[in-house]
């Protein structure tokens, strides 16, 4: 199951998980781009796609998902925890407390909702995986030249800690928690249009460019590897990771 799996780095993985015959779920707010994404996923090897339209930081939708995913195969083996948004850039005493409380709640409430509605049945699988998306800037500040983002960077970061803290209480039940923390990557709604950047394509690609040290942004499909590996058993003794891929940006 695939949060905010209609476009960007979700759609990314979902053709991953396809490619590898996987039944997929693919929730998002998007009805249309969630039909787009399936008319383009049916071309993969998946056995079932199933597309569910709501809004995943809605506590009464989330709690119907289980109800509504109990099919022939089973109990959800893997979440990935990545539908997002990313809001306005300004500096944080600008930030209203509106646009705070939103940004917190679609990008963080939004997996412990997730989390918690899909884990007594993801108990019953065979080697349970939740992934969740976090960002480079959960884990560093972000300056000017990129963008202002508190709300953003401070939901990002709690997604870490909600991750680690998930590892913790059901890794002895054989539940593991990773999460992934991407730098800039191109081929995403958020990525091309966030902050500063909206409609400045070769700007934006100039100044990751100068920042990282693969001297390029990174593209969805870049993330594919890492999503396989989470949800598979070359990951089994992974647990409570956080997994960076951003070009060198927080190596240098
Ligand atoms: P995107 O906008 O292309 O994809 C996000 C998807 O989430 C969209 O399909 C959107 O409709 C869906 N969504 C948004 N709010 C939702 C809600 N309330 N309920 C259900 N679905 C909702 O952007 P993306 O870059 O692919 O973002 C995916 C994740 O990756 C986000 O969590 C984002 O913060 C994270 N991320 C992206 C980058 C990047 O450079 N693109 C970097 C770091 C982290």
């Amino acid at each position: 199951m695939i949060t905010g799996g209609a476009s960007g780095i979700g759609l990314a993985c979902a053709i991953a998980f396809a490619n590898e015959g996987c039944d997929l779920v693919l929730v998002d707010i998007d009805s249309d781009e969630l039909e787009t994404a399936r008319e383009r996923l049916e071309a993969g090897n998946s056995r079932s796609i199933l597309t569910i339209s709501g809004d995943v930081s809605d506590e009464n939708f989330v709690q119907s998902l289980p109800d509504q995913i109990m099919s022939d195969s089973g109990p959800i083996n893997v979440l990935v925890n990545n539908a997002g948004i990313s809001p306005k850039s300004v500096p944080l005493h600008e930030i209203s407390y509106a646009d705070w409380s939103r940004v917190l709640k679609v990008n963080l409430d939004s997996v412990f909702l997730m989390t918690r509605a899909l884990l007594p049945q993801m108990l019953k699988a065979k080697n349970p995986s939740i992934i969740n998306v976090a960002s480079i800037s959960g884990m560093v500040g972000l300056t000017k030249d990129f963008l202002f983002q508190a709300a953003y960077c401070a939901s990002k970061s709690a997604i870490i800690g909600l991750t680690r803290q998930t590892a913790t209480e059901y890794g002895e039940y054989g539940l593991r928690c990773n999460a992934i923390a991407p730098g800039w990557h191109l081929g995403t709604r958020l990525g091309e249009s966030s902050a500063n950047f909206a409609g400045e394509q070769e700007l934006l690609r100039q100044r990751v460019s100068q920042r990282v040290t693969l001297g390029r942004p990174g593209e969805a499909h870049e993330l594919a590897g890492l999503f396989l590996l989470l949800a598979s058993n070359a990951s089994t003794y992974i647990n409570g990771s956080v997994i960076i891929q951003d070009g060198g940006w927080t190596s240098s």
